[in-house]
């Protein structure tokens, strides 16, 4: 098969669906692979890396769709590809149909086959391609709240782990799922005093048991979140409630039961927070206060570290990749109803039933 890894052109995007090792692979297993020049420079991979294991590379965007059958990218195209992408053309990216429109009815009149990275599911109804940046934001959650609680940064000045003779912060972490689990497992590695709260006791059983002794858990209620705000440095929201937007646990009157300097760390701000004072921020600007408290809500925090997050991405997609290469969509998702789920669109035709209730199109 021929395969195309155009460059990301959604502002701030470097992050890349295929590295050299990667293209390696596909060519190994006798596809094609044709990477748009610099489109992996965002990653620290080089045109020359991907020419050493095999691919090839083409000048600009247009002669990359023009050239696939398959493309593999990180982000949703964006309106100045719609016309580049053609009838029957595999397309193996996130898409987030439901959320915009316009995308939708552009990939159903392009006529071409969107299997979409976070409608992939494994039987146990995990999302493995959506995993890996859950895990990116939930770590980055701890290192980003540690750099704000500093003072010229406008926190508490309160160091996470403390030092000797001096007590650590504590980090209340909401939601105990993959950002959580991965928020507190950092936050108490540099030696904080960790809260992880959710409202799945059969979860909180299982945070109990593999969390160090510096992580407790708490059942999450208005009453017990409004307990701890007062006695917290940085907090971290991390809930998610499948197909609805988040809950909000931390209201806007709860402002005034916190500390000044206190940060808190919307990861769930995606979905549209579970914080009420958190609206969608960029890397560029990243934090505003309001009551003093700082709010870092960056709706995709994995961009900022684009290395870490495009091996983490192509690790969980690869396989995938391969597989569809190897077989072509139909026999793939014949034989595997992992990327059978992932498809959202072919020819023309709404195949997801979450996209097309979205937008009451036939499915
Ligand atoms: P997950 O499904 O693994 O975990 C969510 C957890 O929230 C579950 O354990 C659930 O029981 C818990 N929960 C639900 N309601 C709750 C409540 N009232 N109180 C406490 N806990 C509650 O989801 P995840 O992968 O950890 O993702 C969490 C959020 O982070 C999602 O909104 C996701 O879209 C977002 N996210 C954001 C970024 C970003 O860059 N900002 C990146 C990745 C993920």
């Amino acid at each position: 098969m021929i395969i195309g890894v155009p460059k990301e052109i959604k502002n701030n995007e470097n992050r890349v669906a295929l590295t050299p090792a990667g293209a390696k692979e596909l060519i190994k297993n006798g596809h094609e692979v044709f990477v748009q020049s610099t489109a992996g420079l965002g990653s620290g991979f080089s045109d020359n890396q991907y020419t050493e294991e095999g691919a090839q590379i083409l000048p600009d965007i247009e002669s990359t769709y023009a050239k696939a059958e398959m493309i593999i990218k990180v982000k949703e195209p964006i309106e100045k590809e719609y016309s580049l992408i053609k009838e029957n053309q595999l397309v193996f990216t996130y898409f987030h149909f439901a959320s915009y429109e316009p995308l939708t009815k552009a990939m159903i009149e392009s006529k071409s086959v969107c299997l979409a990275y976070e409608t992939v599911e494994k039987p146990d109804r995990s999302l493995p391609l959506l995993v890996p940046m859950s895990e990116v934001a939930g770590r980055m959650a701890i290192q980003e709240g540690a750099k704000y609680l500093e003072k010229p940064l406008q926190g508490r000045g309160i160091l996470l782990g403390g030092v000797p003779g001096v007590r650590p912060a504590k980090v209340l972490v909401l939601g105990g799922g993959i950002v959580g689990t991965q928020a507190a497992k950092m936050a108490a590695g540099l030696g904080a005093d960790v809260t992880i709260m959710d409202i799945s006791l059969a979860r909180l059983r299982y945070l109990a048991d593999i969390m160090p002794a510096n992580v407790n858990t708490y059942m999450s209620s208005e009453y017990n979140i409004r307990e701890l705000l007062g006695s917290h440095d940085l907090i971290v929201g991390a809930v998610l409630i499948p197909g609805a937007k988040a809950p909000h646990l931390v209201t806007r009157d709860m402002l005034k039961l916190m500390k000044p300097g206190t940060v808190l760390v919307d990861v769930a701000v995606d979905q549209g927070g579970c914080i009420e004072t958190c609206k969608p921020t960029t890397h560029e600007n990243p934090t505003y206060i309001i009551d003093d408290i700082l709010h870092y809500c960056v709706a995709n925090m994995p961009g900022a570290v684009p290395y870490t997050s495009t091996l983490a991405l192509t690790n969980a997609t690869l396989p995938y990749a391969i597989e569809l290469a190897n077989k072509g969509w139909k026999k793939a998702c014949g034989e595997n109803n992992e990327l059978k789920l992932g498809l959202n669109i072919i020819n023309g035709d709404v195949v997801y039933k979450g996209v097309s209730e979205a937008f009451d199109l036939p499915y």
